[in-house]
């Protein structure tokens, strides 16, 4: 496939990383391409309610605000490209991507495409998916309805996720594997209030069991060795997420927790490619770091521009 176009700079990702830092770009005047990937507005589609994105004392839906940033981007001159990076070559200059409808060159890249949730890998895990196993309280909160169903995981989104779920299912039991919870102390006194939620600490799921769809789950206690039989009529895993660095092994340097390496001006191993939001953070990962990093990194590459 030939190469169909060139670019100053493409910003890989349109989470809020990557939608921020083209609202930036645009308005240094670089008319940013952004190759949005599968999920237009990234991981803000996964939940019902942001309430922590200053500006919004209210909250705003995740959806709404990844349409707000996408009209910011567009009213300075951003365009999309809604496709998928497949493979990409930083050895030469311009950098060049490959994505399934066609190639680009680029002076400049930022990098922001984010993280995917963890799974549990235990047997019965995939061949449930979508009759009782989620990662996303928000698009299958309906289907629990007065059942009683199961979150597995004890951070922030775990628990913002079975707060939400409170709505619909008749009961919901957080599986954790500590018996410390991660999560902001907020929304650890909401849920611990809830009298609709409860808590299996020390545990973890073996086995995700049922006929058409799951009927129970298999817990150990990590303390006790003890395995129980849990019914369960649903279970929704929020374990943590893993950088979408695939694209990159053996071109970036990476850190320890596998995410890519950058430095205080979001720059990589490889000069003119940037990196920010949960690409490159597995520390903060909120929509505001995020966001902040995709900034950050536009007005580095911005300066990078002008200097060649
Ligand atoms: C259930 C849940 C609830 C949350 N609640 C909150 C909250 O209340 N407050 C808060 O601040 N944060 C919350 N977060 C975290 C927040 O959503 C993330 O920190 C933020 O979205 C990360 O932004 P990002 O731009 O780095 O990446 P992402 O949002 O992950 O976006 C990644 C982008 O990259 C694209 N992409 C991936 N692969 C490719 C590819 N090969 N080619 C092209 N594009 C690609 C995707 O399509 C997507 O557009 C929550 C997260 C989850 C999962």
């Amino acid at each position: 496939m030939g190469i169909i176009e060139h670019r100053r700079l493409i910003i890989l990702g349109a989470g809020p990383a990557g939608l921020s830092a083209a609202i930036y770009a645009a308005r240094a005047e670089l008319k940013p391409l952004v190759i949005t990937g599968m999920v237009l507005y990234g991981q803000v589609t996964l939940t019902n309610t942001i309430e922590n994105y200053p500006g919004f004392p209210k909250g705003i839906g995740g959806i709404e605000l990844g349409q707000l940033f996408e009209e910011q981007a567009k009213v300075f001159g951003t365009e999309f490209a809604y496709d998928e990076i497949q493979s990409v070559d930083l050895s030469a200059r311009p950098f060049t991507l490959t994505t399934y409808s066609g190639s680009y060159t680029a002076d400049a890249l930022i990098l922001a495409m984010g993280s995917r949730h963890k799974k549990l890998n235990v047997p019965g895990e995939e061949a449930f998916v979508g009759r009782g196993v989620s990662y996303c309280g928000t698009c299958d909160g309906w289907f629990t309805k007065d059942k009683n169903i199961h979150v597995v995981g004890g951070g922030d989104s775990a628990l913002e996720e079975a707060l939400f779920l409170t709505r619909f299912a008749r009961s919901v039991t957080i599986i954790h594997r500590r018996d410390a919870l991660r999560a902001g102390a907020i929304l650890e006194n909401r849920a611990r209030n809830h009298p609709k939620i409860h808590f299996l600490f020390d545990s973890v799921v073996k086995e995700i069991r049922g006929q058409e769809v799951v009927e129970e789950l298999i817990v150990e206690n990590v303390k006790t060795g003890e395995v129980s039989q849990v019914p369960s009529q649903g279970v929704f895993v929020f374990i943590g997420h893993t950088p979408n660095t695939q694209t990159f092994i053996g071109q970036l340097e990476l850190t320890p927790a596998g995410t890519i390496r950058i430095d205080e001006f979001m720059e990589t191993s490889q000069k003119g490619v940037f990196a920010a939001g949960e690409i490159a953070d597995s520390h903060f990962r909120q929509v505001i770091t995020s966001a902040g990093m995709g900034a950050a990194a536009a007005i580095s590459a911005t300066h990078y521009l002008e200097s060649l």
